[in-house]
């Protein structure tokens, strides 16, 4: 059974032009990948929460990026072997039909470019793109053995992966303590801010961070139609026009369609 869009907000999604879309981890929950600060999350578990958060962060992949690159491998090796849902492709589709339409993520599991989108700002990375922290070397993670550097031997050996040059090689991800990328905040503000958008989307996130909150309320405060699909309550929930509690490749199908 197809989900219905309430026809309220079918009417406003009529003719849309101009759409951003933000999405969290609950957008690859249908690929099978656990989300972070949701329930059941990776940084939700009592007693391995904050050690994984500790191991995601700047100084442990200084000194000790064995440790990192175990609590990576852990992320890179639940997204390898998963592929893009509906919901991702639902994305590609709304971004076909609007004339201008943009796809700020959160997620690292590199599933939105895989799928197709385009307009992406991948505000945190991605952990299938590498880069030497010495020689400045950039190149992929393999997901089959042979293709070094490759996950699958990562998880085996805990090992973080070497350069020709000896240097660490890291994923092209934000670990905690880090800036944010420069020229991706500066892309977030001319899209969401300078110009914004008719419609904004939030697409399962638990809306933790102010970068990933603020987009939706100044929407809603501007009087854009502002969608949440999230089957839990958020911090946005009562901001916006409409709640959608459920699955985010259903709900996003539909919207494509009433676009
Ligand atoms: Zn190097």
């Amino acid at each position: 059974m197809s989900f219905e869009l309430p026809q309220d907000l079918k009417a406003r999604l009529c003719g849309l032009a101009s759409i951003g879309v933000i999405t969290g981890a609950g957008i690859s929950a249908e690929s099978g990948i656990p989300t972070y600060r949701g329930k059941g999350g990776i940084y939700d578990d009592p007693e391995q929460g904050d050690r994984t958060i500790e191991a995601l962060s700047a100084p442990t992949l200084r000194m000790d990026p064995d440790r990192a690159w175990q609590a990576i491998a852990k992320i890179a090796g639940a997204a390898h072997g998963a592929k893009p849902n509906a919901a991702h492709y639902a994305l590609v589709e709304i971004e076909r039909k609007a004339s201008r339409f943009f796809l700020l993520t959160q997620n690292v599991d590199g599933f939105h470019a895989q799928a197709g989108s385009r307009n992406l700002i991948d505000i945190h990375g991605d952990t299938f793109k590498l880069l030497c922290m010495q020689c400045g070397w950039r190149g992929e993670l393999g997901r089959v053995a042979g293709h070094e550097p490759c996950i699958q031997t990562i998880v085996a050996t805990g090992k973080a992966p070497l350069c020709r040059c000896g240097g660490t090689i890291r994923p092209d991800v934000v670990f905690f303590g880090e800036m944010l990328p420069m020229a991706k905040v500066l892309r977030l503000h001319a899209e969401f801010y300078d110009n914004p958008p008719e419609a904004v989307i939030s697409v399962g996130t638990s809306s933790m961070f102010p970068y990933i909150v603020e987009p939706v309320l100044l929407a809603a405060q501007r009087g854009k139609l502002t969608i949440e699909i999230n089957p839990e309550e958020t911090e946005i929930s009562a901001h916006v026009d409409f709640h959608l509690k459920a699955k985010a490749g259903e709900a996003l199908t539909a919207i494509a369609h009433a676009l």
